[in-house]
Protein backbone atom coordinates (compact mmCIF):
# COMPACT_ATOMS: atom_id res chain seq x y z
CA UNK A 1 0.00 0.00 0.00
CA UNK A 2 1.33 3.31 -0.72
CA UNK A 3 -0.10 4.91 2.17
CA UNK A 4 -1.47 8.97 2.21
CA UNK A 5 0.99 10.11 4.51
CA UNK A 6 4.01 8.42 5.81
CA UNK A 7 4.63 10.01 9.26
CA UNK A 8 6.79 7.57 10.75
CA UNK A 9 9.34 7.54 7.93
CA UNK A 10 8.89 11.63 7.69
CA UNK A 11 9.63 12.05 11.42
CA UNK A 12 12.66 9.02 11.25
CA UNK A 13 14.72 11.22 9.04
CA UNK A 14 15.25 13.08 12.39
CA UNK A 15 15.40 10.26 14.90
CA UNK A 16 18.93 10.96 16.60
CA UNK A 17 18.50 14.88 16.41
CA UNK A 18 14.91 14.49 18.09
CA UNK A 19 15.84 11.88 20.66
CA UNK A 20 18.76 14.11 22.15
CA UNK A 21 16.84 16.87 22.16
CA UNK A 22 14.08 15.39 24.01
CA UNK A 23 16.30 13.87 26.46
CA UNK A 24 17.31 17.03 27.50
CA UNK A 25 14.30 18.71 27.73
CA UNK A 26 13.32 15.44 30.11
CA UNK A 27 16.01 16.10 32.44
CA UNK A 28 15.89 20.02 32.10
CA UNK A 29 12.52 19.58 34.39
CA UNK A 30 10.75 22.32 32.94
CA UNK A 31 8.27 21.61 30.33
CA UNK A 32 5.38 24.56 30.23
CA UNK A 33 6.42 27.74 28.49
CA UNK A 34 10.07 27.09 29.13
CA UNK A 35 13.31 27.64 26.89
CA UNK A 36 12.58 25.39 24.22
CA UNK A 37 9.48 27.44 23.67
CA UNK A 38 11.17 30.92 24.19
CA UNK A 39 13.37 29.39 20.99
CA UNK A 40 11.21 28.21 18.97
CA UNK A 41 9.08 31.29 19.03
CA UNK A 42 12.21 33.16 18.13
CA UNK A 43 13.14 31.07 15.29
CA UNK A 44 9.82 30.75 13.65
CA UNK A 45 9.56 34.66 13.59
CA UNK A 46 12.82 34.95 12.30
CA UNK A 47 11.66 32.40 9.48
CA UNK A 48 8.64 34.34 8.67
CA UNK A 49 10.06 37.61 8.65
CA UNK A 50 7.97 38.42 11.62
CA UNK A 51 8.77 40.73 15.38
CA UNK A 52 6.56 38.01 17.36
CA UNK A 53 5.93 34.27 17.38
CA UNK A 54 3.60 32.90 20.66
CA UNK A 55 3.37 29.35 20.93
CA UNK A 56 -0.25 27.89 21.52
CA UNK A 57 -1.77 24.64 21.82
CA UNK A 58 -3.36 24.18 18.53
CA UNK A 59 -3.86 25.68 15.41
CA UNK A 60 -8.13 26.23 15.81
CA UNK A 61 -6.70 28.16 19.33
CA UNK A 62 -4.28 30.09 17.33
CA UNK A 63 -6.97 31.39 14.91
CA UNK A 64 -9.59 31.57 17.72
CA UNK A 65 -7.23 33.48 20.23
CA UNK A 66 -6.73 36.15 17.31
CA UNK A 67 -10.23 36.87 16.97
CA UNK A 68 -10.73 37.14 21.01
CA UNK A 69 -8.03 39.50 21.39
CA UNK A 70 -9.41 41.88 18.13
CA UNK A 71 -12.82 41.22 20.55
CA UNK A 72 -11.17 41.95 24.19
CA UNK A 73 -9.25 45.21 22.75
CA UNK A 74 -12.92 46.89 20.92
CA UNK A 75 -12.22 46.39 17.72
CA UNK A 76 -14.71 43.75 17.58
CA UNK A 77 -18.18 42.79 18.66
CA UNK A 78 -20.32 40.12 19.42
CA UNK A 79 -22.06 39.44 15.82
CA UNK A 80 -19.47 41.40 13.62
CA UNK A 81 -18.77 39.76 10.76
CA UNK A 82 -15.64 37.95 9.13
CA UNK A 83 -15.43 36.64 5.73
CA UNK A 84 -14.12 33.37 5.08
CA UNK A 85 -14.27 30.94 2.40
CA UNK A 86 -16.57 28.72 2.00
CA UNK A 87 -14.75 25.50 1.04
CA UNK A 88 -12.58 25.62 4.14
CA UNK A 89 -11.88 23.48 6.78
CA UNK A 90 -14.42 23.69 9.49
CA UNK A 91 -11.46 25.09 12.15
CA UNK A 92 -11.44 28.29 10.32
CA UNK A 93 -15.68 28.47 10.99
CA UNK A 94 -15.02 27.39 14.74
CA UNK A 95 -12.35 29.94 15.18
CA UNK A 96 -15.46 32.54 14.11
CA UNK A 97 -18.70 31.26 15.41
CA UNK A 98 -16.96 30.27 19.07
CA UNK A 99 -16.02 34.07 19.47
CA UNK A 100 -19.84 35.19 18.96
CA UNK A 101 -18.90 36.37 15.23
CA UNK A 102 -20.31 35.52 11.92
CA UNK A 103 -18.84 33.73 9.24
CA UNK A 104 -20.04 35.13 5.91
CA UNK A 105 -18.62 32.66 3.11
CA UNK A 106 -17.32 33.54 -0.29
CA UNK A 107 -16.91 31.46 -2.90
CA UNK A 108 -13.06 29.93 -3.91
CA UNK A 109 -12.32 30.15 -7.46
CA UNK A 110 -12.69 26.62 -9.03
CA UNK A 111 -9.48 26.06 -10.14
CA UNK A 112 -7.44 26.94 -7.65
CA UNK A 113 -9.63 26.17 -4.78
CA UNK A 114 -9.04 29.63 -3.48
CA UNK A 115 -11.27 32.66 -2.08
CA UNK A 116 -11.92 34.39 -4.86
CA UNK A 117 -11.18 37.86 -4.11
CA UNK A 118 -12.95 40.00 -6.83
CA UNK A 119 -15.94 38.40 -4.95
CA UNK A 120 -15.27 40.11 -1.63
CA UNK A 121 -16.41 43.70 -2.08
CA UNK A 122 -19.61 42.89 -2.44
CA UNK A 123 -20.23 41.04 0.54
CA UNK A 124 -18.54 44.09 2.96
CA UNK A 125 -21.11 45.46 5.34
CA UNK A 126 -20.78 47.85 8.18
CA UNK A 127 -20.58 45.23 10.30
CA UNK A 128 -17.36 43.13 8.78
CA UNK A 129 -14.10 43.64 10.72
CA UNK A 130 -11.97 40.73 9.46
CA UNK A 131 -11.07 38.99 6.49
CA UNK A 132 -10.41 35.21 7.19
CA UNK A 133 -7.65 34.06 4.28
CA UNK A 134 -7.03 30.44 4.06
CA UNK A 135 -4.19 29.22 1.83
CA UNK A 136 -5.43 25.96 1.33
CA UNK A 137 -3.77 22.98 0.59
CA UNK A 138 -0.78 24.73 0.88
CA UNK A 139 -0.87 27.77 -1.98
CA UNK A 140 -0.94 31.23 -0.89
CA UNK A 141 -4.02 33.49 -1.75
CA UNK A 142 -3.22 37.28 -1.48
CA UNK A 143 -2.77 40.14 -3.76
CA UNK A 144 -2.62 44.33 -4.02
CA UNK A 145 -6.25 44.35 -4.47
CA UNK A 146 -6.85 42.63 -1.23
CA UNK A 147 -4.72 44.90 0.65
CA UNK A 148 -6.15 47.69 -0.62
CA UNK A 149 -9.70 46.28 -0.11
CA UNK A 150 -8.74 45.75 3.84
CA UNK A 151 -7.19 49.03 4.01
CA UNK A 152 -10.18 51.08 2.02
CA UNK A 153 -12.83 49.15 4.98
CA UNK A 154 -10.30 49.43 7.74
CA UNK A 155 -10.96 45.19 8.22
CA UNK A 156 -8.26 43.11 9.72
CA UNK A 157 -6.58 40.74 7.48
CA UNK A 158 -6.21 37.60 9.87
CA UNK A 159 -3.73 34.38 7.53
CA UNK A 160 -5.31 30.63 8.37
CA UNK A 161 -1.82 29.72 7.56
CA UNK A 162 -2.52 25.99 9.01
CA UNK A 163 -1.48 24.56 5.38
CA UNK A 164 1.09 26.68 3.88
CA UNK A 165 4.26 27.29 6.12
CA UNK A 166 7.40 27.78 3.92
CA UNK A 167 5.29 29.42 0.92
CA UNK A 168 5.92 33.22 -0.22
CA UNK A 169 4.37 35.57 -2.01
CA UNK A 170 6.50 38.66 -3.38
CA UNK A 171 9.32 37.31 -1.23
CA UNK A 172 6.89 38.03 2.23
CA UNK A 173 5.91 34.28 3.58
CA UNK A 174 2.64 33.65 4.52
CA UNK A 175 2.29 34.37 8.13
CA UNK A 176 3.61 37.55 7.42
CA UNK A 177 1.23 39.15 4.86
CA UNK A 178 -1.71 39.76 6.98
CA UNK A 179 -2.47 41.71 10.56
CA UNK A 180 -1.86 38.36 12.45
CA UNK A 181 -2.25 34.45 11.18
CA UNK A 182 -2.94 31.26 12.69
CA UNK A 183 -0.39 28.35 12.41
CA UNK A 184 -1.06 24.83 13.42
CA UNK A 185 1.47 22.35 13.87
CA UNK A 186 -0.84 18.86 13.70
CA UNK A 187 1.78 15.69 13.33
CA UNK A 188 0.55 15.83 9.62
CA UNK A 189 0.84 19.27 8.79
CA UNK A 190 3.99 20.48 6.17
CA UNK A 191 5.43 21.15 9.66
CA UNK A 192 4.30 18.74 12.56
CA UNK A 193 4.84 18.44 15.85
CA UNK A 194 4.29 14.51 18.10
CA UNK A 195 1.14 15.84 19.19
CA UNK A 196 -0.87 19.13 19.14
CA UNK A 197 0.97 22.46 18.72
CA UNK A 198 0.12 25.73 17.09
CA UNK A 199 1.49 29.34 16.75
CA UNK A 200 0.58 32.88 15.89
CA UNK A 201 2.51 35.37 13.99
CA UNK A 202 2.02 39.11 14.20
CA UNK A 203 4.32 42.28 14.74
CA UNK A 204 1.47 43.79 16.42
CA UNK A 205 2.69 44.18 19.60
CA UNK A 206 -0.48 45.11 21.54
CA UNK A 207 -2.09 41.75 20.12
CA UNK A 208 0.60 39.90 21.20
CA UNK A 209 -0.27 41.07 25.04
CA UNK A 210 -3.83 40.70 25.04
CA UNK A 211 -3.49 37.22 23.15
CA UNK A 212 -0.36 35.92 25.55
CA UNK A 213 -2.96 37.22 28.84
CA UNK A 214 -6.05 35.64 27.10
CA UNK A 215 -4.23 32.30 26.85
CA UNK A 216 -2.69 32.48 30.16
CA UNK A 217 -6.46 32.18 31.69
CA UNK A 218 -6.65 35.94 31.01
CA UNK A 219 -3.77 36.70 33.20
CA UNK A 220 -0.96 38.98 32.34
CA UNK A 221 0.40 39.23 36.44
CA UNK A 222 0.24 36.08 37.97
CA UNK A 223 -3.17 35.84 40.28
CA UNK A 224 -4.49 39.10 38.19
CA UNK A 225 -6.92 38.00 35.57
CA UNK A 226 -8.09 41.18 33.24
CA UNK A 227 -9.92 38.93 30.91
CA UNK A 228 -11.95 35.43 31.26
CA UNK A 229 -9.36 33.67 29.81
CA UNK A 230 -8.60 30.50 28.78
CA UNK A 231 -5.27 27.70 28.89
CA UNK A 232 -3.58 27.41 25.21
CA UNK A 233 -0.04 26.73 26.17
CA UNK A 234 2.81 24.85 23.69
CA UNK A 235 4.75 22.70 25.51
CA UNK A 236 8.63 22.57 26.00
CA UNK A 237 8.72 19.12 23.86
CA UNK A 238 6.85 19.74 21.17
CA UNK A 239 8.49 23.03 20.53
CA UNK A 240 12.00 21.02 20.87
CA UNK A 241 10.91 18.89 17.99
CA UNK A 242 9.78 21.99 16.28
CA UNK A 243 12.03 23.57 16.40
CA UNK A 244 14.69 21.44 14.94
CA UNK A 245 11.95 20.45 12.45
CA UNK A 246 11.91 24.29 11.60
CA UNK A 247 15.53 23.92 9.94
CA UNK A 248 14.21 21.21 7.10
CA UNK A 249 10.95 23.07 6.38
CA UNK A 250 12.37 24.49 2.84
CA UNK A 251 13.86 21.19 1.90
CA UNK A 252 10.97 19.36 2.80
CA UNK A 253 8.34 21.91 0.66
CA UNK A 254 10.87 21.14 -2.19
CA UNK A 255 10.44 17.81 -2.28
CA UNK A 256 6.80 18.29 -2.42
CA UNK A 257 7.02 20.87 -4.97
CA UNK A 258 8.91 17.89 -7.02
CA UNK A 259 6.43 15.33 -6.44
CA UNK A 260 3.82 17.76 -7.65
CA UNK A 261 5.63 18.93 -10.70
CA UNK A 262 5.70 15.01 -11.96
CA UNK A 263 2.34 14.55 -10.96
CA UNK A 264 1.63 17.96 -13.07
CA UNK A 265 3.88 17.35 -15.97
CA UNK A 266 2.93 13.01 -16.11
CA UNK A 267 -0.74 12.84 -15.00
CA UNK A 268 -2.75 13.05 -18.73
CA UNK A 269 -6.01 11.00 -18.12
CA UNK A 270 -8.98 13.66 -19.37
CA UNK A 271 -11.54 12.42 -16.62
CA UNK A 272 -9.21 14.00 -13.97
CA UNK A 273 -8.32 17.24 -13.88
CA UNK A 274 -5.20 18.92 -12.19
CA UNK A 275 -5.05 21.64 -9.87
CA UNK A 276 -4.04 25.14 -11.67
CA UNK A 277 -1.63 27.44 -9.55
CA UNK A 278 -1.30 30.86 -9.36
CA UNK A 279 1.94 31.45 -10.47
CA UNK A 280 4.87 28.72 -11.80
CA UNK A 281 5.51 25.49 -10.57
CA UNK A 282 8.58 27.05 -9.65
CA UNK A 283 7.54 30.29 -7.25
CA UNK A 284 7.37 29.55 -3.79
CA UNK A 285 3.78 30.51 -3.76
CA UNK A 286 2.74 26.89 -3.10
CA UNK A 287 4.29 24.06 -0.68
CA UNK A 288 1.62 21.53 -1.60
CA UNK A 289 0.24 20.60 1.68
CA UNK A 290 -2.05 18.44 -0.44
CA UNK A 291 -2.41 17.73 -3.76
CA UNK A 292 -5.56 17.63 -4.96
CA UNK A 293 -7.25 16.67 -8.65
CA UNK A 294 -10.93 17.00 -9.59
CA UNK A 295 -13.10 14.05 -11.22
CA UNK A 296 -17.13 13.85 -11.77
CA UNK A 297 -16.48 9.98 -10.99
CA UNK A 298 -14.55 10.64 -7.78
CA UNK A 299 -15.78 8.21 -5.65
CA UNK A 300 -15.63 6.10 -8.45
CA UNK A 301 -11.80 7.22 -9.12
CA UNK A 302 -11.12 6.91 -5.04
CA UNK A 303 -12.24 3.30 -4.96
CA UNK A 304 -9.75 2.23 -8.14
CA UNK A 305 -6.94 3.53 -6.20
CA UNK A 306 -7.37 2.11 -2.96
CA UNK A 307 -8.19 -1.40 -5.16
CA UNK A 308 -4.64 -0.70 -6.95
CA UNK A 309 -2.95 0.09 -3.52
CA UNK A 310 -3.10 3.69 -3.47
CA UNK A 311 -4.57 5.26 -0.20
CA UNK A 312 -5.98 8.95 -1.40
CA UNK A 313 -7.93 11.32 1.03
CA UNK A 314 -10.95 13.89 0.39
CA UNK A 315 -10.21 17.38 1.73
CA UNK A 316 -12.74 18.00 2.41
CA UNK A 317 -16.43 15.61 1.65
CA UNK A 318 -18.81 18.44 3.04
CA UNK A 319 -18.64 21.96 2.95
CA UNK A 320 -19.26 24.11 6.77
CA UNK A 321 -22.34 26.16 5.62
CA UNK A 322 -23.68 22.22 5.48
CA UNK A 323 -22.68 20.51 8.61
CA UNK A 324 -25.16 19.60 11.15
CA UNK A 325 -23.49 22.27 13.43
CA UNK A 326 -23.94 25.19 11.36
CA UNK A 327 -28.03 24.25 10.43
CA UNK A 328 -28.46 28.08 10.51
CA UNK A 329 -26.45 28.12 7.09
CA UNK A 330 -27.76 25.06 5.67
CA UNK A 331 -30.36 26.46 3.66
CA UNK A 332 -27.57 28.51 1.94
CA UNK A 333 -26.49 27.73 -1.29
CA UNK A 334 -22.80 28.05 -2.64
CA UNK A 335 -22.78 25.89 -5.53
CA UNK A 336 -18.65 26.57 -6.00
CA UNK A 337 -17.85 24.62 -2.65
CA UNK A 338 -20.23 22.15 -2.94
CA UNK A 339 -19.49 20.27 -6.48
CA UNK A 340 -15.49 20.30 -5.05
CA UNK A 341 -16.84 18.38 -2.35
CA UNK A 342 -18.06 16.43 -4.53
CA UNK A 343 -15.37 16.28 -6.97
CA UNK A 344 -12.12 17.22 -4.96
CA UNK A 345 -9.40 14.01 -4.13
CA UNK A 346 -6.25 14.37 -2.49
CA UNK A 347 -3.10 12.21 -4.05
CA UNK A 348 -0.39 10.98 -1.93
CA UNK A 349 2.33 13.61 -1.64
CA UNK A 350 4.93 14.16 0.77
CA UNK A 351 8.80 14.60 1.61
CA UNK A 352 9.49 11.07 1.86
CA UNK A 353 7.22 9.73 -1.12
CA UNK A 354 9.16 7.71 -3.70
CA UNK A 355 10.09 8.30 -7.25
CA UNK A 356 9.22 4.95 -8.02
CA UNK A 357 5.51 5.31 -5.62
CA UNK A 358 4.59 8.44 -7.95
CA UNK A 359 5.81 6.90 -10.67
CA UNK A 360 3.04 4.15 -9.99
CA UNK A 361 0.60 6.40 -8.91
CA UNK A 362 1.03 8.57 -12.28
CA UNK A 363 1.06 5.00 -14.36
CA UNK A 364 -2.35 3.51 -12.07
CA UNK A 365 -4.13 7.30 -12.76
CA UNK A 366 -3.23 7.34 -16.43
CA UNK A 367 -5.19 4.06 -16.80
CA UNK A 368 -8.61 5.00 -15.41
C1 LIG B 1 -5.39 21.90 10.50
C2 LIG B 1 -6.13 23.15 10.22
C3 LIG B 1 -6.60 23.98 11.26
C4 LIG B 1 -6.61 23.59 12.70
O1 LIG B 1 -5.42 23.20 13.24
P1 LIG B 1 -5.38 22.21 14.52
O2 LIG B 1 -3.97 22.30 14.97
O3 LIG B 1 -5.78 20.86 14.07
O4 LIG B 1 -6.34 22.78 15.54
C5 LIG B 1 -7.17 25.19 10.91
N1 LIG B 1 -7.32 25.54 9.63
C6 LIG B 1 -6.92 24.76 8.60
C7 LIG B 1 -7.10 25.25 7.20
C8 LIG B 1 -6.32 23.54 8.87
O5 LIG B 1 -5.94 22.77 7.85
Amino acid sequence: MIKFLDLQKINLQYQQEIQEKLNQVFRSGWYLLGKEVNNFEKDLAQYIGVNNAIGVANGLDALRLILRAYKESGFMKDGDEVIVPSNTYIASVLAISDNNLVPVFIEPNLNTFNLDISKIEEKVTPKTKAIMIVHLYGQIVFSQELKELAKKYNLKIIEDNAQAIGAEYQGIKSGALGDAAGFSFYPGKNLGALGDAGAITTNDQELVQTIRAIANYGSAEKYVNKYQGLNSRLDDIQAAVLDIKLKYIDKENQKRREVADFYLKNINNPNIELPSIEDCIQSKQHVWHLFVVKSKQRDNLQKYLTDNNIQTLIHYPIPPHKQAAYSQYNRLSFPIAESLSDEVLSLPISSVLQKDETEKIVEVINKF
